[in-house]
């Protein structure tokens, strides 16, 4: 088995996000392994592509 470093071994499956969610406006976390982001409040789940995309439209000033 080939060996790679998983920068999340040690660290909690969830990191946090730096987005807001796109339909609550809650905080997202990045789910490390399938590129999607859990909102904490409404659980909804975003493709972490569809996050950015969004936020580069509307950039946070
Ligand atoms: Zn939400």
């Amino acid at each position: 088995m080939a060996e790679f470093d998983n920068p999340y071994v040690n660290e909690d499956p969830f990191i946090r996000a730096h987005f807001d969610c796109l339909d609550c406006g809650g905080k997202l976390w990045e789910y490390a392994i399938q590129g999607q982001m859990v909102c904490e409040d409404c659980r909804g789940v975003f493709l972490s592509e569809q996050v950015f995309d969004a936020n580069i439209e509307r950039p946070a000033n």
